[in-house]
C-alpha cells in the first residue's frame, strides 16, 4: 500500500473548508496523506480504505467493544 501518483487527479484543492469537503464525497486517504473526491471506499491510487468521516472515533469505539463482548 504505497501511494503511486495517481490521486493527484482527484486532489482537492485548498480554499474550502473541511465539512463541505466531507459532504461533497471528499475523503482522507492517511497513506497518500491527502484529500480526494472520491465515491469508492478505498484510495484509487494506493488502495487504502478512506475516511470520510471528520470524527469516526464514536463508530470505532462501538465496533471494538462488540468485537471483545
Ligand atoms: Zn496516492
Ligand atoms: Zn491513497
Amino acid at each position: 500500500m504505497t501511494c503511486k501518483g495517481i490521486c493527484e487527479r482527484y486532489k482537492i484543492t485548498k480554499g474550502k473548508k473541511n465539512e463541505s469537503w466531507y459532504k461533497k464525497g471528499a475523503k482522507r486517504c492517511t497513506v497518500c496523506t491527502i484529500f480526494i473526491e472520491w465515491e469508492g471506499l478505498w484510495c484509487p491510487c494506493c488502495g487504502y480504505m478512506l475516511r470520510n468521516k471528520p470524527k469516526g472515533n464514536q463508530y470505532k469505539k462501538t465496533l471494538k467493544r462488540s468485537r471483545i463482548d
